[in-house]
């Protein structure tokens, strides 16, 4: 039986921590990190994780600031909107959440953000010096995989690390940041051959592709860690990527869905909003 790596823990030990922080710098400099959340329109499931992260902020005692703007509005309105708060030296992350009408060039608003404000971590200068194996703001769900790896103790030098899916806020990052871990690392994706066979070299095989219960007990090594990132509604229920029942028998650790990955993803945008507050703060003090 696998070891349940439990995100929900996980997520408030560092919650916690950065809660710390935030008395500590509004103690110290009577500063404390900002982020600006930008909505378009009334997506119920963006409503809804909005509202998740601004409670998550506010209760850490961050500033936070939710800009909710009509589903019609345009390119312009949206960059001036973005203008507004990479000038205002209170708000240290900017996210713009997706996805955006039609009507708005995406491109040219996440390019638009400061890198320093990039908590999403998508801006292509931020994606840039992840790929040149820098310190910088990494996108937040691959970056709360890395932390299960920290606390679970998981050394990826040298490890076969098979990424299933090659999107850029999942798949392309979580294998840059397992590359730069120094782990051996496979990405595949739906054009892939054998993919079971491809996935069973792996020690750790991380899932983000969006299809319910797609890994099954063949996809997986004895004494592999599986993390399951995906997350589908099938009859009413959420699952993940990976049939559990049938891979936590195999596997050496594994994170469920939900309360696995799902939990980290919020807090790794208030992670990423301290990292560029501190370093806000060493740059003016
Ligand atoms: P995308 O749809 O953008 O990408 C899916 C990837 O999976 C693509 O690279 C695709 O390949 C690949 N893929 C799809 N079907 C197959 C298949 N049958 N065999 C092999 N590869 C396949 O999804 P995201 O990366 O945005 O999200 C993936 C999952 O993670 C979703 O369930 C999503 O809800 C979840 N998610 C969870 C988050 C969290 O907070 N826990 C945050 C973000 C996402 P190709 O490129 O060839 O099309």
């Amino acid at each position: 039986m696998a070891i349940v790596m439990d995100g929900k823990k996980l997520s408030e030990k560092i919650r916690g921590s950065l809660k710390e922080k935030v008395a500590f710098y509004k103690e110290k400099y009577d500063r404390v990190p900002g982020i600006a959340v930008i909505l378009v329109g009334n997506d119920p499931a963006s409503t809804v994780y909005v509202n998740m992260k601004e409670k998550a902020c506010l209760e850490a005692g961050y500033k936070s600031v939710v800009e909710r703007i009509p589903e019609s509005s345009s390119t312009e309105d949206l960059l001036r909107l973005v203008e507004k708060y990479n000038a205002d030296n209170t708000i240290h992350g900017i996210l713009v959440q997706l996805p955006l009408p039609k009507q708005i060039d995406e491109k040219r608003i996440l390019y638009s953000i400061d890198p320093a404000k990039d908590v999403d971590g998508f801006h292509p200068y931020n994606v840039g010096l992840m790929h040149i194996g820098e310190d910088t703001l990494f996108p937040c769900t691959p970056y709360g995989v890395m932390k299960f790896f920290e606390e679970y103790n998981i050394d990826l030098t040298g490890k076969n690390a098979v990424v299933l899916g090659r999107s850029n806020i999942v798949g392309k990052p979580m294998s840059a940041l397992l590359l730069k871990a120094n782990a051996t690392v496979t990405i595949c994706h739906s054009r892939t051959k054998n993919l079971p066979e491809v996935c069973r070299t792996a020690d750790i095989l991380v899932a983000a592709i969006g299809k319910p219960n797609f890994v099954t007990k063949d996809f997986v090594k004895e004494g592999a860690v599986v993390i399951d990132v995906g997350i589908n509604r099938l009859d009413g229920k959420l699952v993940g990527d990976v049939k559990y029942d049938e891979v936590e028998k195999l596997a050496s650790h594994i994170t469920p869905v939900p309360g696995g990955v799902g939990p980290m993803t919020i807090t790794m945008l208030m992670y990423n909003t301290m990292k560029a507050f501190e370093k806000s703060i060493k740059i003016n003090n």
